[in-house]
């Protein structure tokens, strides 16, 4: 069955393109047509990549952000992908809990915010620790370390303070745990500046208007929408024409 949750961006793999699995007779069946959101919705993962200038085809986001489709499988191993990331969060609630801090974990944090504009913006942190008046925010990463992760971790800090929760109004620090590695990110990065650039991509990403379609193959080859609801998909790799004599 073809995955049809919408919540996390978590593969760097290639998906695969087919048009669905093939059926018992043989014959590849139709995808299932995208169906319109209620109100338009962000889920944290989603917009990193643009905002840390990692992706280019803003389209890509703001279709998932307005409709509920059908998800291009992943070449991820998501049962493996899963275990290793709940192994590194356990080990690091148990570092965290025997250095004296209260651990919350994944559902515990989830949260979601909702704009004047009526665009939802959810997310889940993998932990926030507390200990006194230090409160941190972590998320684990099993990956090659990545920009975008600094604005995964930067969003979560923007936003908890306006949770309700032991985080609600206080300044949180953030960090990154890759293994044994931790990578700090100091409150004082939330400034204006990051705080624009939030605000712009959400209205962009959440507003009515659609961006204009980027295909590549570096990015549609990532990318979990179909040539069903994307027809500009580029399927194949462009080809270098031969004896160009260049050089
Ligand atoms: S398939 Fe390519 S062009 Fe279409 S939304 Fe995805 S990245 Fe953009």
């Amino acid at each position: 069955m073809r995955n049809m949750n919408h919540e996390e961006d978590l593969s760097d793999k290639p998906v695969h393109v087919a048009n669905g699995p093939p059926s018992k007779g043989g014959s590849a069946r139709k995808p299932i047509p995208a169906g319109r959101r209620s109100k338009s919705f962000i889920w944290v993962t989603w917009i990193t990549k643009l905002m840390a200038g990692e992706k280019q085809c803003e389209w890509a986001t703001w279709f998932r952000s307005h409709y509920i489709w059908e998800k291009v499988p992943s070449g991820l191993d998501v049962a493996k992908w899963t275990a290793d990331h709940a192994q590194l969060l356990r080990t690091r609630k148990a570092a965290l809990e025997a250095e004296g801090f209260t651990v919350y974990a994944e559902d515990q944090n989830s949260f979601t915010l909702v704009g004047e504009t009526g665009i939802e913006v959810s997310g889940k942190p993998d932990i926030v620790a507390i200990r006194g008046a230090e409160i941190r925010v972590e998320d684990c990463k099993t990956g090659s370390p990545r920009h975008s992760d600094h604005f995964q971790v930067l969003i979560y800090m923007l936003a908890l303070p306006h949770v309700e929760g032991p985080w609600k109004d206080r300044k949180l620090e953030g960090r990154l745990v890759y293994g044994n590695t931790l990578v700090d990110i100091p409150s004082s990065k939330i400034d204006d500046q990051l705080k624009e650039l939030f605000r712009k991509t959400i209205l962009r990403i959440g507003g009515e208007e659609p961006p204009t379609k980027m295909p590549s193959w570096g990015e549609c080859r990532y990318c979990d929408i179909s040539s069903a609801d994307c027809p500009e998909r580029m399927e194949t790799e462009p080809k270098a024409i031969g004896n160009h004599g260049l050089f």
